[in-house]
């Protein structure tokens, strides 16, 4: 049976009562799996069917579940559990009730994008070529936030017995991913942005230094043209999207050194935490990948696909579902499932939902994700529902 699985926040669960939410998921959505967040970052949420909360200012970088201390001696990050988590078994026992339902149970893991831990841990977080440690993003290369990542990843697992893990932000982000109300009224240059989502802290440095690039002179370069260009107005050229060729011949060839070494290094971190759960038997899931060194998360898609059983892909626009699909399928190695993510605003009245997913069936995707349960009205998961036949 292709998997149908919803994105879940533990508290929408857990507020309306698990068993009745799950009947909602299961009977009224037709679906048969839940992918549970058991780390999250920060957001306000509107929760349209919670009796509890409909508004929710949410904590940032919490984790949803009551962390055991004890497995964190040796890391220097430290969980913080959400205050929603009020008892030791909050989410082993929503995981227990989606599992003995029979219903996939997928854990969803948010790592790098944490503005907890960035925060509290400036030490571990992105630092850019000015100096300006990032408040929202932590650095992947950093072996402090690695150990951290490894060990939430086994407490998470411990903790709800999942058969898959949706990975999310485990590479680096671009600059302004996570800024907080952001008061950028003048336009950046593209290539400059660019240059502020790098990381220059002593990890991301020392890896550069190993790639035969000296990490500290190329750090001096870039600050040096920030601080020139910054201040000017980007005309003609400036302006222009940022080519891959010029990635490589900036600042003599020392730029793609850099690139190739960070890319060698988060992409690492991808393959040891997919590793991790392959050794569980756990399916590893994660966001579209591009082919070769994606520019921004810096991971190389060849190397993760080889380690990723299952991509959860934007759902393409009305009409154009067999051709985006066979592209992504004929991209991607046939071990690869694809399932087409559909949002909210798919699942409107008159969307003819259906045959949308009926096409892209036909064309070869495996199944289907759903993006979210406390977030969607009911009537939007009354039409998820009606149209089950679609992997039934
Ligand atoms: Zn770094």
């Amino acid at each position: 049976v292709p998997l149908a699985t919803i994105y879940t926040y533990p508290w929408d669960l857990d507020d309306e009562g698990v068993e009745s939410a799950l009947d909602v998921i299961q009977e009224t959505a037709g679906l048969n799996g839940v992918s549970l967040a058991a780390s999250y970052h920060i957001s306000t949420y509107f929760l349209p069917h919670n009796p509890r909360r409909q508004i929710y200012f949410g904590e940032d970088g919490m984790v949803l579940f009551d962390a055991d201390e004890t497995r964190y001696v040796t890391t220097r990050l430290r969980p913080r559990t959400s205050h929603l988590v009020d008892r030791r078994d909050y989410l082993s026992a929503i995981a227990q009730a989606v599992r003995r339902r029979g219903l996939e149970l997928t854990a969803w893991i948010v790592y790098c994008y944490n503005h907890y831990q960035a925060r509290n841990y400036p030490e571990c977080a992105k630092i850019d070529a000015l100096g300006n440690h990032n408040h929202a993003q932590l650095c992947p290369s950093n072996p402090d936030v690695r150990n951290y990542f490894r060990e939430l990843t086994r407490e998470i697992l411990d903790q709800t017995a999942a058969q898959a893990v949706h990975i999310e932000s485990l590479g680096f982000l671009r600059f302004d991913y996570g800024i907080l109300n952001p008061k950028i009224l003048t336009e950046i240059a593209p290539f400059d942005r660019f240059l502020l989502g790098l990381c220059f802290c002593p990890h991301c440095v020392a890896a550069t230094d190993r790639g035969g690039v000296e990490g500290d002179r190329l750090r001096r370069e870039v600050a040096a043209h920030l601080e020139r260009s910054l201040p000017e107005e980007p005309v003609g050229e400036a302006r222009a999207e940022v080519t891959e060729e010029r990635r490589s011949s900036a600042f003599g060839g020392a730029l793609d050194g850099y690139l190739t070494a960070r890319a060698d290094a988060v992409t690492g971190l991808y393959e040891e935490v997919a590793q991790l759960l392959r050794a569980r038997n756990v399916r590893v899931e994660c966001g579209a990948v591009r082919p070769g060194r994606d520019a921004v998360t810096g991971l190389i898609g060849e190397r993760v696909l080889a380690v990723t059983d299952r991509i959860a892909s934007g759902f393409p626009g009305s009409g154009r579902e067999a051709e985006i699909i066979r592209a992504q399928k004929q991209a991607w190695p046939p071990h690869v499932q694809l399932l087409p993510s559909i949002q909210g605003a798919d699942l409107n009245e008159g969307g003819d939902l259906l045959n949308r997913l009926r096409a892209c069936r036909e064309a070869g995707a495996d199944g289907f994700t759903f993006y979210n349960y406390g977030l969607l009205r009911s009537a939007q998961l009354r039409r998820i529902g009606e149209a089950r036949e679609a992997w039934e």
